[in-house]
C-alpha cells in the first residue's frame, strides 16, 4: 500500500486524511493541510464500473438487478464507448446486427428492428441509447469523470479513485470496462501539429458533419477503419490519397437492408441464434468447417471458397477449413485464392499487386470487413501511396512529405489504430496491493488470471481484460460472459460476507503459460497488429505479447465456470 505521503503529493500538499465510509453513500473527508482544514467528499460505491459502453451499460444493468450500491464512470460526456467515438463515415459492425444486441431481455429482442445486416454507427448508438432509457440506466451513470488514478487500500479494503479536478471516489470493487480499443494512437511524424488544415485521429471524429466536396484528403492507415472510411468517402471527396505501409488482407462484407418480416424471422430465431453463437469459438454464427482441408479435392475448394467469398460477414475467415489458420499450407493456398480476387477487382495490375500482403497470409491478423474497398482504386480521385517505398518524412504545412514527393491536403485522416487491450489500462495510474503499478508490471506484456485478475490487484476485476475471450470474439456475446460472471462474484461474495479477492501468482503463471502455448497452435503466432501487441506508435510494443486467449469463447466460458463450480479454484478470498 502507498504511504499517505504519497497521496499528499499529488495533491500538492500534505494533509491528514480520515475516511469514514457508508455503503451507497457519502463518506467524509476531512484534510488538515498546512495553512487550512478543509472538508471534501469522497464518494461512495459498492461497486465502481469504468467505462459506460457495451460492457459498462450491462454491468449496470445487472449489477442494478441484484441490488448492488453501484456508479459507472465514464470519460466522455455521455455513454457508447465505441459507438459514442467512432463517428467515421462507413463506420459499422462487421458482426451480423443480430448477434450484437444484448440477450438478456427477450422484450428488448421483440421490439427492437436492425434495419441493416450490419448495423451502422449511428444505429448502434441508438440501439444503445434505447437500451439505456428502457432500463431506466442513465442515473447510474456519471460523465467527464476520467479516472486518473487508482489506489488500493489495504486497511480499508477498498480503491481510492481520484477522478479529475480534486474529486475522488472509492469502491470496494472495481470494474474496468475500459474498451480494448479505446487508447488511440496517431502516428509519431514531425511536424503534425504544423500541418495547415484539419487533421485528426479517427476515434476523435467530429460530431459536426464534414461537407467533403472539392477536399483533398489523406487517409493514413489501412487497417478496418481505413478499409470502412476510404470506400465511404471515395465519391464524396475532390481527391483521395491512402498512405499505405502494409496491405491488409480483406473480404466483402456483404451488407443488406433487413426487411420487417426478415427481422420477424430473426425474431423467433433469437434462441436458436444465441445458442449457434455460445458453441462457436469466435461466438459469432459462423464457425469452422467440419472438414479437414487436406481431404477435400482442390476443384472442391475453391468451389467452396467461391461460395463463402459471396456469403455475407466473418465466414470467410470464420467458416473455413481450420488449416487454413493453422496450417502454412492451407493458408498459402487460400491466401493466394483471395489475391487473385483482388486482381480481378483492381483494374490497373500494379495497385493490384501493392494492395495483396506479402508479409502474412490471410486470416492471420484482423481481417477488415470491406464494401467496395478494391473498387475504390479504380476511381480516378483515389491514389495509393506505398510508403513501404516511400516513407512519410514529416507533416508540413501543406500536407505530407515523404522520401519523394510533397502532398498537398486540406484534411488528413489518421487511421492508424489502437494502443489495443493493454492501452487503456496504461493510461491509467493503477496502484496494487504492494505499491506497484499495472503498467509497470504489464511492462513487457500482460499477465492475468482467466483475463479477469492480475496478482497484486485485490477487488480488481477486469470485465474485458487482456488473455481473455472478450477481446477475441464477438464482444457482445463475450461481454455478457465475463460481466456475468463478475457480477456473480459480487452477489456471492454479499452472501458470504467476503470483502477481498485476488487471484494467486501460481493460478496466473498457469494461465499464462497456457496463454502462450494457444499462441503456438495458430498462425496468428506471426502476426505484426494488435493480436499480437504490435504498435508503431507505442514505445516498446515493437515485441510480440501474448494478448489475446484463442481457445474459444465456448473453452474459456467453461474455464471460467470451472473455476466458479471449484469455489474460486486460483482465487484466495477472505
Ligand atoms: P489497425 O488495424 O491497427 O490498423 C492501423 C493501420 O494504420 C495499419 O494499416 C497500420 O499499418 C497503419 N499505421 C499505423 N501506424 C502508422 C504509421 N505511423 N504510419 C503509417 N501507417 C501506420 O487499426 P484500425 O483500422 O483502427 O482497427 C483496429 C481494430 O478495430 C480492428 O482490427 C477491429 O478489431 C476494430 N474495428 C472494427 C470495425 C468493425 O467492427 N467493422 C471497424 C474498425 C475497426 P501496419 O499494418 O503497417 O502497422
Amino acid at each position: 500500500m502507498l504511504p499517505p505521503e504519497s497521496l499528499c503529493a499529488h495533491f500538492g500538499y500534505l494533509f491528514a486524511v480520515r475516511v469514514v465510509y457508508r455503503r451507497g453513500g457519502k463518506s467524509d473527508v476531512m484534510r488538515t493541510t498546512r495553512a487550512n482544514v478543509e472538508t471534501v467528499e469522497t464518494e461512495h460505491h459498492e461497486v465502481i464500473v469504468i467505462g459506460a459502453g457495451v460492457g459498462g451499460i450491462y454491468a449496470l444493468y445487472r449489477l442494478r438487478e441484484l441490488g448492488v450500491d453501484v456508479k459507472v464512470i465514464e470519460a466522455g460526456d455521455d455513454f457508447g464507448g465505441t459507438w459514442y467515438w467512432n463517428r467515421y463515415p462507413g463506420c459499422r459492425f462487421d458482426s451480423e446486427s443480430y448477434t450484437y444486441g444484448f440477450s438478456f431481455s427477450k422484450e428488448l429482442l421483440d421490439e427492437w428492428h436492425w434495419t441493416e445486416r450490419f448495423s451502422p454507427q449511428p444505429e448502434t448508438l441508438r440501439y444503445l441509447q434505447h437500451v439505456v432509457e428502457k432500463f431506466d440506466l442513465r442515473g447510474g451513470m456519471q460523465f467527464n469523470t476520467r479516472l486518473e488514478r487508482a489506489t488500493w487500500r489495504e486497511d480499508s479494503q477498498t480503491w481510492f479513485l481520484e477522478v479529475g479536478e480534486g474529486r475522488t471516489m472509492s469502491c470496494n470493487m472495481l470494474l474496468p470496462a475500459i474498451g480494448l480499443l479505446s487508447a488511440p494512437t496517431p502516428p509519431r511524424y514531425e511536424g503534425m501539429d504544423d500541418f495547415g488544415g484539419e487533421s485528426f485521429h479517427t476515434y476523435y471524429w467530429p460530431k459536426e458533419p464534414i461537407n467533403f466536396e472539392g477536399l483533398r484528403v489523406a487517409v493514413v492507415g489501412t487497417g478496418a477503419t481505413g478499409v470502412q472510411i476510404i470506400p465511404a468517402i471515395a465519391p464524396l471527396v475532390g481527391s483521395l490519397h491512402v498512405f499505405q505501409r502494409r496491405p491488409n488482407w480483406c473480404a466483402p462484407l456483404k451488407n443488406a437492408r433487413i426487411s420487417e418480416e426478415e427481422m420477424a424471422d430473426i425474431r423467433s430465431r433469437y434462441d436458436e441464434i444465441f445458442a449457434r453463437c455460445a458453441e462457436t469459438p469466435g461466438g459469432f454464427i459462423h464457425g469452422p468447417d467440419d472438414r479437414s482441408f487436406f481431404d477435400v479435392n482442390r476443384e472442391d475448394r475453391l468451389e467452396f471458397w467461391e461460395w463463402l467469398y459471396d456469403q455475407p460477414g466473418f465466414g470467410i475467415w470464420l467458416a473455413n477449413f481450420r488449416e487454413v489458420l493453422m496450417d502454412e499450407e492451407a493458408n498459402a493456398e487460400f491466401s493466394e485464392f483471395v489475391a487473385n480476387k483482388i486482381r480481378e477487382r483492381v483494374t490497373d495490375p500494379v495497385t493490384a499487386e501493392k494492395l495483396i500482403p506479402k508479409d502474412h497470409g490471410f486470416g492471420v491478423q484482423r481481417v477488415p470487413m470491406e464494401t467496395n474497398y478494391f473498387e475504390a482504386y479504380n476511381r480516378d480521385n483515389v491514389h495509393l501511396v506505398d510508403i513501404s517505398e516511400q516513407p512519410i518524412e514529416r507533416i508540413v504545412p501543406e500536407g505530407i512529405q515523404t522520401t519523394e514527393a510533397t502532398y498537398e491536403f486540406d484534411l488528413i485522416i489518421y487511421a492508424t489504430g489502437f494502443d489495443a487491450i493493454t492501452g487503456a489500462f496504461d493510461r491509467i495510474d493503477i496502484i496494487g496491493s504492494d505499491g506497484r503499478r499495472l503498467r509497470d508490471v504489464w511492462n513487457s506484456g500482460p499477465r492475468t488470471y482467466l483475463g479477469v485478475q492480475v496478482e497484486g490487484f485485490p477487488n480488481f476485476v477486469m470485465l474485458a481484460g487482456p488473455q481473455g475471450a472478450s477481446v477475441s470474439t464477438n464482444f457482445p456475446r463475450a461481454i455478457e460472459t465475463s460481466v456475468d460472471w463478475a457480477t456473480g462474484l459480487v452477489a456471492y461474495m454479499r452472501e458470504n460476507g467476503l470483502r477481498r479477492i485476488e487471484c494467486t501468482a501460481e493460478a496466473q503463471d498457469a494461465w499464462v503459460t497456457e496463454v502462450e502455448q494457444l499462441y503456438g497452435m495458430v498462425l496468428l503466432r506471426n502476426a505484426r497488429g494488435w493480436f499480437t501487441g504490435y504498435n508503431s506508435n507505442v514505445d516498446g510494443h515493437d515485441v510480440k505479447r501474448h494478448m489475446i486467449y484463442n481457445g474459444g469463447a465456448p473453452r474459456y466460458r467453461r474455464r471460467l465456470e470451472s473455476a466458479v463450480a471449484d469455489g474460486y479454484a486460483g482465487f484466495v478470498l477472505t
